[in-house]
Formats: C-alpha cells, sequence, structure tokens
C-alpha cells in the first residue's frame, strides 16, 4: 500500500501558484485577491476557512474574511454578496457552507457572479464543468484529480464508484471521472443511500471515491483487491485523548482497508490539504481570465 499524501502533492501545487503569484506581482503589481465570507460559529467552518486566509499568506495572496454572525439574515448575506461580486479588486470569493438553516443556500450561491465563483458551485460554473467548457472546477473534486494525476495513477478504462452523490463532491466527481480526459475515461457508478448492494458494488471498484460524511462505514470488504482509495470524509469525532477533544475520522476505516488497497488517502492530510490548494488554483485562473477579458 502506498499513502497518497496530500500533503506533499499540495505543497508542489502551492510551490507553483506561488511562482505564479510572484511573477504576476512582478509584472503589474497586483497579488490574487480572495475574500471568504463565514456566516455562524460552526467550529469546523471555522477551522476550514482559517487554513484558507492563512494558505493565502503563504502563497503571496491578499485575502479579505468577512464574518456575519449566525443570525445574519438571507437579506444581509445577499447584500454583501452584491458587494463583493462589485468589488473590482476582489478577484474570487467564496461563502463557506454549510449556512444557517434559515439561508437558501442555493439563492446564494445564484448571486454569485459567476466569473468570481472560485467553488465551482454556480450553476453556470457547474454546467460548463459538464460540457468539459473551460470554467473553476470545484476545489475537492478538482484536487482529487491533481492528486491521480500527480502521483500517477492512470483511470482510463478502470471501473470508478463514486459513493455520495453532493453537488460539492459526489456529483462533480463522477462527471470528471467519466469525461474524455486523463485523469477521466473511467466507468463511472455513483452510489448514495438509496443504493441496493453497496458492498458488492464498491467491492468492484479499481478506484473507490467516498464523500458520505460517515465515519469509517467502508470497511475491507467492501474494497478490491489492488484498488485505490481516495476518503474525502472529515468528520469531528469526541475523541478525549486529543488536545482538542476530537478527532477528524474519515469515511473509510483506514486501519481495516489499507492492506487491500494500492494507494489510499489519509485523514487528515489525503483530500483536504488538496482542496485548499485547488482553490487557491481557481484564485489565479480568476486573475488570468479577467487579464485575458
Ligand atoms: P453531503 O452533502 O452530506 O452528502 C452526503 C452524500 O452521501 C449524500 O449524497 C448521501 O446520499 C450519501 N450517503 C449518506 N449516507 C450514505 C450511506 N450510508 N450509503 C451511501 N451513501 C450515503 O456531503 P458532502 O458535502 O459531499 O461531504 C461528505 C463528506 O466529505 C463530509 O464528511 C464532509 O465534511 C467531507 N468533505 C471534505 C472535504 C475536504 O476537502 N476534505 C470537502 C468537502 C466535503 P443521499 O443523497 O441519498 O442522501
Amino acid at each position: 500500500m502506498q499513502l497518497l499524501d496530500g500533503k506533499a502533492t499540495s505543497a508542489q501545487l502551492k510551490a507553483e501558484i506561488a511562482e505564479k503569484v510572484a511573477e504576476i506581482k512582478a509584472a503589474n503589481g497586483k497579488v490574487p485577491h480572495l475574500a471568504a465570507v463565514i456566516v455562524g460559529d460552526d467550529g469546523g467552518s471555522h477551522t476550514y476557512v482559517n487554513n484558507k486566509v492563512r494558505t493565502c499568506e503563504q502563497l503571496g495572496f491578499e485575502s479579505t474574511l468577512i464574518t456575519l454572525p449566525e443570525e445574519c439574515t438571507e437579506e444581509e448575506l445577499l447584500q454583501k454578496v452584491d458587494e463583493l461580486n462589485k468589488n473590482d479588486d476582489i478577484d474570487g470569493f467564496i461563502v463557506q457552507v454549510p449556512l444557517p438553516a434559515h439561508i437558501d443556500e442555493d439563492k446564494v450561491t445564484e448571486a454569485i457572479n459567476p466569473d468570481k465563483d472560485v467553488d465551482g458551485f454556480h450553476p453556470q460554473n457547474l454546467g460548463r464543468m459538464m460540457l468539459g467548457l473551460p470554467t473553476y472546477i470545484s476545489a475537492t473534486p478538482n484536487g482529487i484529480l491533481e492528486l491521480l494525476k500527480r502521483n500517477g495513477i492512470t483511470t482510463s478504462g478502470k471501473h470508478c464508484v463514486v459513493v455520495g452523490r453532493s453537488n460539492i463532491v459526489g456529483t462533480p466527481m463522477s462527471i470528471l471521472m467519466s469525461r474524455n480526459a486523463e485523469p477521466g475515461n473511467c466507468t463511472v457508478t455513483m452510489v448514495h443511500s438509496r443504493t441496493q448492494n453497496m458492498q458488492e458494488i464498491c467491492a468492484s471498484a479499481d478506484i473507490l471515491i467516498v464523500a458520505i460524511g460517515k465515519p469509517e462505514f467502508i470497511k475491507a470488504d467492501m474494497v478490491k483487491e489492488g484498488a485505490v482509495v481516495i476518503d474525502v470524509g472529515t468528520t469531528r469525532v469526541p475523541d478525549a485523548s486529543k488536545p482538542k477533544g476530537f478527532a477528524l475520522k474519515g469515511d473509510v476505516d483506514f486501519e481495516d482497508v489499507k492492506d487491500k488497497c494500492s494507494f489510499i488517502t489519509p485523514v487528515p492530510g489525503g483530500v483536504g490539504p488538496m482542496t485548499i490548494a485547488s482553490l487557491m488554483q481557481n484564485t489565479l485562473l480568476a486573475v488570468e481570465r479577467k487579464a485575458n477579458r
């Protein structure tokens, strides 16, 4: 078994991005500017956003963090989105999900200018991704493609099973893995909570990508000998032995399956760091596209 080290792979990618940022800065003095909006007090969301802001600093980006209270209204958030759409200094921005239940996430996503939607969640960007047109590919699926590519994993002709069908991970991932591209060209099966014979389908995967948010759900009997296993799940599970009182668990039971895999991502340190690097890649792309408009 070989570990698919997202920390090491994202470090390569980030070094390349930092180099391009330095070139842009030397050419015109402007650096990419990413803004992030966070609503409420969810601990996990704050950790993710803080990591994104820290990565901006490391790579020479400018960043702006906008924190809104849990009780912020949908109208107030839409107003903030409108301001960011109109602010020419901001190249791209994200609204961290999940949002509080009283705010319609779809309405907020649709309000973001697709040119600044570096998360790639806007219907226009998802539609372009589906058609194989130039766009921002959502950070997590894009990070997984980079991880496969940069670790020399060939995907053409393989059976890829994607577990989970969310709009931000499972659905785009299944489309990307079936595209006529490398990575891609897989025969894809997507499974979800209504799927029957899950075990049998997962155990037939050459590449198994799991994004369900159910800690250690995938056991050894669901993994084919020699499979590539990508674990997207990140769930906080109470653990008194950890300084923060919780451990981050993936959707795959790592210890149970590791000896059957050819490659496997750890949690943490697998898909997570790739997602952040991929967001930076999209922000850089936003700057390059703006220059060409
Ligand atoms: P989500 O929106 O909650 O969707 C979960 C999906 O899993 C749904 O499609 C659901 O099926 C399916 N599902 C749930 N239980 C299942 C089961 N027992 N068998 C088969 N399918 C099942 O999740 P998400 O936003 O994609 O996130 C999934 C996990 O990835 C979470 O732990 C999240 O924190 C993590 N995540 C990590 C990163 C990263 O960068 N590392 C990025 C994004 C998400 P139905 O549609 O039928 O309900």
